[in-house]
């Protein structure tokens, strides 16, 4: 976590800001691909995000341990949580500057369509891998 920076969803109606980690990673699962109409490129957050007062935030409950944040006038997708809101990954396309993260990581790479790939050099894990990743350590993903 570092500097804090702002972001908004497509109508400006949500803006917040966080302290975001450098870099950012990609899901290609397909909850990420449905929710977010693409892959999702997340940005961890910790506990730092914090939306203007009163922007109409809803949150989806995706799963037993996570819910997706997105823009209720507009409909941007904008964060996935932990299910108790403890801690985000904030999508970098909703931040002012989405160039500024390293895309290091890609995960539920078996998921990922055939017809398209990233020309990054970026770490790869599979579901499994990322399944077993945090259940040997609490607080995990999805
Ligand atoms: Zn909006
Ligand atoms: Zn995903």
């Amino acid at each position: 976590m570092g500097e804090r920076l702002a972001g908004r969803c497509l109508c400006g109606a949500c803006t917040f800001t966080a302290e975001p980690a450098k870099e950012a990673g990609i899901c290609h699962c397909s909850m990420c691909r449905r929710w977010s109409g693409g892959m999702f490129m997340g940005v961890d957050c910790g506990s730092s995000l914090e939306f203007a007062e009163g922007a109409p935030v809803v949150a989806y409950r995706s799963s037993e341990w996570g819910r997706r944040l997105f823009c209720g006038q507009c409909g941007s997708t904008l964060a996935w949580q932990m299910a108790d809101g403890s801690h985000s990954h904030v999508s970098m396309q909703s931040f002012d500057d989405p160039g500024a993260f390293i895309v290091a990581s890609e995960i539920f790479i078996d998921e990922k369509p055939a017809n398209y790939a990233l020309a990054n050099q970026t770490t790869k894990m599979t579901g499994a891998e990322v399944l077993a990743m945090f259940a040997a350590q609490p607080g995990g993903d999805q």
